[in-house]
Formats: structure tokens, C-alpha cells, sequence
């Protein structure tokens, strides 16, 4: 009864642009009503494991007390203050220096946002400003790398790949430029070797088709999520990195999903060996109790901008950057991270692949591919051709409901690839149902496609 009217209420009134916007087709929401751990319950008391952690954000888990402790306190304490002037309060500051103290290299210089595609647009208005105060305003074009994902708001979204996200909107996307994705799997290079040259071969010619002085930086994902969670090969990264360095264009790691664990290390720029001029964090920041995206600027990036603009004051801000509860939030978050979670993540993450891998010999299953507690499963119809499923079997809709009977949230990506981020907290045995329940999916898909 509750849950008809939640979802009728919902129907005339709450807006999820990708899905509500699909009219009569629309289906009625799931509502969750409590979380623990790595499982959910929604409003009929249905237990689900979140294979998922939420939008790939609760790298936590579910129901820390410590953290609503650490939230309360500071809402008792001081609920806010701003950043925008020259006022601050503790809980921001102290998060900043202990970020800046585990970031790669000299990422020291740290900047607030709300969320991951704001932390994004930011770097844009940084990255316009460096060039200014370099003397070098005509480096205004950006590039980024097809089947990627950088965000929703209009800047961020043209630098997203995938069509939907800027197709129709009007966004300025003149200056923006893609090369192609490493896509391993469906790419027509064979080895890793191969595909780290056509890719490095690839930005030099883009490069040199828009002019080597108005390339004003390159955004990469160390794996890319949203396009179908993409592990580039080893090398790939660093390569791309060098090349940019060469031409002295700015790297930007986009770590919104691959930071905090989600990958093994802290920050996934440390598999690489890498360190970006600007990375963009979000997500397990603040493992999605309160909302917060952070930019981390080189001490290179940051001085040029400081020195460069003067006495002319920087225009960007939010009512709600650098909020104090937030930063509470991600203190105590990156504690527990620390106190055992990323370890835990890493053992979970090893089981995670090793038991994804044991899907590789069903028929349905084309590539299993991912790194740490982040992970894909690429279904097919015919394995040697790689032919994706047709659009019949629906997989964003019905596979993922065949999951939730299961008991099991995945994302189900509708080219037909299941994605796996499950919170780092998982147990051994939860880790196994994850892996059974896909198994279970599969099989139904394959007797009833
Ligand atoms: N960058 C990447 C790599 C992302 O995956 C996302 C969100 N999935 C964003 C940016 C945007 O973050 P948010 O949804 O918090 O605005």
C-alpha cells in the first residue's frame, strides 16, 4: 500500500530525466526504505545486495555510525560557512591538508565542489585561467576520449562522450574533440601494445588537426565507467600522459568513480604510476552520505593561476563549496577507508574478479573485464563474432529486473554489459552471492532471451 502510493506520488511528481522522460513507457520507481552495510531494503522488505553501491558512490558501505556522528557533530557545532571569501571553518581545512598529504605527487591545491560534474566544469574555468596567466588565451580546446563520461552539467557534458548527454542541448561543443576509445575488446587493434600506439598516434594527429597551440588540455578516465567500464591497457595511461607532457598540454584524471578504493589504491593514477596536472574526485569522498567533488590542482597549476590573475579575483564558486558537513563526512570516511576498508576492498576486489572470471565459459558471456572492486561483464549472442545482444532482450530494464528478483542490484548498461561496483566493505559470502546470482541471470537469459 505504501509502496503504490510512494510510486504513484512519484509518477506526478518527482523528475528522473532519463528514465520519466520516456512518457507512457515510463516504469514506476523501486523505493529503498533502509541500508546496511552492502544491503538495501526496499519498502516491501525486500533484502538486496547492492552490487552497485548506490550510483558507484557508497565505496563505504551502508550505516556507519561514526559517520553520522561525525555529521551531527559539525550540524551542531557550525552547519556552514561559506568558502567564497576569505572565511573558512576546520573541518574543510584539515580535509584539504590530509587529501593534499595522500594525493600523487604535488596535487596539493585542493578546490570544493557538490558533486563530480561540477568538479569537472571547474577544472574548465581553471584551466581557461592557467592559460590566461600563461599568456596563452587561444588554448581553448579540449579533448577527451570517446565512451566516456564527465558529467551532466553543460561543460562537463560536452566533454562526455555519450550522445544523449549533450545531443540537443545546444552546448558549445565546437571546442571540444574526441579521440576514440581504447575499448580492448571490441577494438580492431589486437594487442596492448597496438592499441597504446593507435591511441598515442591518435591524439598527436587530433592535436595537430586543431593546432598545437590551442590544445588546452586532454580529460581522461583511468577506467571509463559510464561507457561500459573500460579498463585501458596497461601502459595506456602513462603513454597518453607522456604525450600530453610533450606537448605541454594539461592531463586531467577524471577519478570521480576510480578514487577512494575503488580500484585497489586510494587513487587510481597510483596503479598508473601517474601524476595528472588536475584530478576530479567525487563519490566515495564522501561514500554518498552528503554530497562534495573535489579538484586537485599541481603546485604548477595552482601558482600560474594564482600569480597569473593578479589582482583580478578568480569569479567561480558555489553557496556550498567546501561545505563543513560534507567535510566532516569525507574525514571520517577516509578514516575508515584507512582504519581496514580499503584493505578489505582490495581482498574483496581480488574474489570479485576471480569470480566474475568463472562466467567466462557461458555462452551469454562475451568479456569479463575490471580492476579491484569495479568490474564488467560483457554479454554477447555469439562469442567469436562478439555480436552484442539484440535490443529485444532489454537488457537495462528486463535483465536488471531479473537481478533485483535475485535479490541483486547491478547496473545493467543497455548494450548489454552488467557493471559491478559493490561497496568495499563486502564479505567473502557476499562477494560469492554476487557472482551465483549473475550466474542465475544468465542462465535464465539463455533458456528465455
Ligand atoms: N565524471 C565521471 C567519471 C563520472 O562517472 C561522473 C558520474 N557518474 C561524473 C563525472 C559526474 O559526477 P556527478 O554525477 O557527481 O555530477
Amino acid at each position: 500500500m505504501l509502496t503504490n502510493s510512494l510510486v504513484e506520488l512519484d509518477r506526478q511528481h518527482l523528475v528522473h530525466p532519463v528514465s520519466s522522460f520516456r512518457g507512457h513507457e515510463a516504469r514506476g520507481v523501486r523505493v529503498l526504505r533502509s541500508a546496511k552495510g552492502a544491503t538495501v531494503t526496499d519498502t516491501e522488505g525486500r533484502e538486496l545486495l547492492d552490487g552497485f553501491a548506490g550510483l558507484w558512490c557508497v565505496n563505504a558501505g551502508y550505516g556507519h555510525e561514526s559517520v553520522v556522528e561525525a555529521a551531527a557533530d559539525q550540524m551542531r557545532k557550525l552547519p556552514y560557512a561559506t568558502g567564497y571569501f576569505d572565511l573558512g571553518a576546520e573541518a574543510p581545512i584539515r580535509l584539504a591538508a590530509e587529501l593534499a598529504e595522500r594525493s600523487p605527487g604535488d596535487l596539493n591545491h585542493i578546490y570544493f565542489s557538490l558533486g563530480g560534474s561540477d568538479a569537472v566544469d571547474s577544472t574548465i574555468r581553471f584551466i581557461r585561467y592557467y592559460w590566461h596567466a600563461k599568456g596563452q588565451p587561444q588554448r581553448d580546446q579540449f579533448i577527451s576520449v570517446e565512451q566516456g563520461y564527465h558529467g551532466s552539467t553543460s561543460m562537463a557534458a560536452g566533454l562526455t562522450a555519450l550522445p544523449g548527454f549533450h545531443e540537443g542541448f545546444g552546448i558549445p561543443y565546437q571546442w571540444q574533440h574526441k579521440i576514440s576509445s581504447h575499448y580492448a575488446y571490441r577494438n580492431p587493434a589486437q594487442s596492448a601494445e597496438e592499441i597504446v600506439a593507435a591511441s598515442v598516434a591518435e591524439l598527436r594527429a587530433k592535436v595537430s588537426e586543431i593546432g598545437e597551440d590551442k590544445v588546452a588540455a586532454f580529460y581522461v578516465e583511468p577506467i571509463q565507467g559510464s561507457g561500459g567500464i573500460l579498463v585501458p591497457p596497461k601502459g595506456w595511461m602513462k603513454a597518453m600522459r607522456d604525450v600530453c607532457a610533450e606537448l605541454e598540454i594539461l592531463f586531467v584524471a577524471d577519478e570521480v568513480i576510480t578514487a577512494f578504493g575503488r580500484t585497489g589504491p586510494l587513487f587510481a593514477c597510483e596503479d598508473e604510476g601517474i601524476v595528472p596536472d588536475l584530478m576530479t574526485t567525487a563519490k566515495g569522498l564522501t561514500s554518498g552520505y552528503v554530497p562534495m567533488g573535489a579538484v586537485f590542482m599541481r603546485n604548477h597549476v595552482y601558482e600560474t593561476i594564482a600569480d597569473g590573475a593578479g589582482a583580478k579575483a578568480v569569479g567561480h564558486g558555489f553557496t556550498y563549496s567546501a561545505h563543513p558537513v560534507s567535510a566532516a563526512v569525507a574525514l571520517e570516511v577516509l578514516y575508515l577507508y584507512e582504519g581496514g576498508l580499503l584493505e578489505n576492498g582490495r581482498k574483496a576486489g581480488a574474489r570479485l574478479m576471480a569470480g566474475l572470471e568463472t562466467l567466462r565459459d557461458h555462452p551469454l558471456v562475451g568479456d569479463v573485464r575490471g580492476r579491484g572492486m569495479l568490474a564488467a561483464v560483457e554479454l554477447v549472442t555469439d562469442k567469436e563474432k562478439k555480436t552484442p545482444l539484440p535490443a529485444s532482450v532489454q537488457p537495462a530494464t528486463r535483465l536488471f529486473d531479473r537481478a533485483w528478483e535475485q535479490g541483486l542490484i547491478v547496473r545493467s548498461f543497455p548494450q548489454g554489459i552488467f557493471g559491478y561496483a559493490p561497496p568495499l566493505c563486502c564479505t567473502e559470502a557476499e562477494i560469492d552471492a554476487i557472482v551465483e546470482r549473475t550466474r542465475t541471470v544468465l542462465d535464465q537469459t539463455l533458456e528465455d532471451p
